[in-house]
């Protein structure tokens, strides 16, 4: 069996039925086969003993890698039209977010995200944990108006009037929260109400940023642009 990293919670030596089927569809899996199972801070080394399905493994080898930021990083992107979102929790998931809950917001043109959306994000965090070798999957939640977001130890949001830049305000000592506005932009209220609740508006360049192009600027800067 070629190379693979399982996603396992509680490294049980059981996959999940999703994980089992890839394993003996995909990649054709057969007793005695090694692969990588991985839940939020374990990674290890296992061997499959049963093929099920459930697919059934015993660990042969523990690692601690550390693939984390660090602090815990929320990234609030308003809801956005069509499939976007799944390219935001991608790379949002690649970049090291611990936590991704969307925002309706005054210009979002989606107030509502459906529950078969929610899942198929939360899929795609899954599988973008695992290609990127990430041993904790990033909380997706349901979106929340703007105005339920908590105070924030340190909040960033992206805002195309702002002054400040990430590196001037970043503290990679503190949580960190992110927030970037829909396709027609924050109105200014809410830049205001984010202001209250500890998120410093940040510029992203001279160009007009698409949101989700904005949302994985801001998370690079914080996260890849820090080496972490
Ligand atoms: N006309 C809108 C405005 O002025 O806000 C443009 C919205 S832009 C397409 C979508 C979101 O991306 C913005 O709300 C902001 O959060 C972020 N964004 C895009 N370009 C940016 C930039 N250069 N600096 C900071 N944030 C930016």
């Amino acid at each position: 069996m070629r190379p693979h990293r399982a996603y396992s919670p509680g490294l049980t030596g059981v996959l999940p039925l999703r994980e089992s089927r890839h394993l003996l569809e995909v990649l054709r899996a057969k007793v005695g086969d090694r692969f990588t199972v991985f839940d939020v801070d374990r990674e290890a080394v296992a061997v499959v003993v049963e093929l099920g399905p459930p697919v059934r493994y015993r660990i042969l080898e523990e690692r601690h890698p550390e693939r984390e930021v660090g602090v815990e990083v929320a990234l609030y992107p308003a809801l956005l039209k069509g499939d976007k979102l799944a390219e935001v929790v991608r790379a949002a998931t690649e970049l090291g977010a611990t936590r991704i809950q969307p925002l309706i917001t005054r210009h979002s043109v989606p107030k509502e995200m459906g529950e078969g959306k929610l899942k198929r994000l939360q899929a795609i965090a899954v599988e973008a944990a695992k290609q990127s070798g990430r041993l904790r999957v990033p909380e997706v939640l349901p979106p929340i108006p703007l105005n339920a977001l908590p105070k924030v130890e340190q909040g960033m949001v992206a805002h195309v009037g702002a002054r400040s830049l990430v590196r001037e305000v970043l503290d990679l000592g503190k949580s960190l929260a992110l927030a970037v506005g829909p396709e027609g932009g924050f109105a200014e209220e809410e830049v205001e109400l984010l202001q209250e609740k500890g998120f410093i508006p940040v510029f992203l360049g001279r160009r007009i940023l698409r949101a989700e192009t904005a949302a994985i600027a801001l998370l690079a800067l914080c996260t890849a642009g820090e080496g972490r």
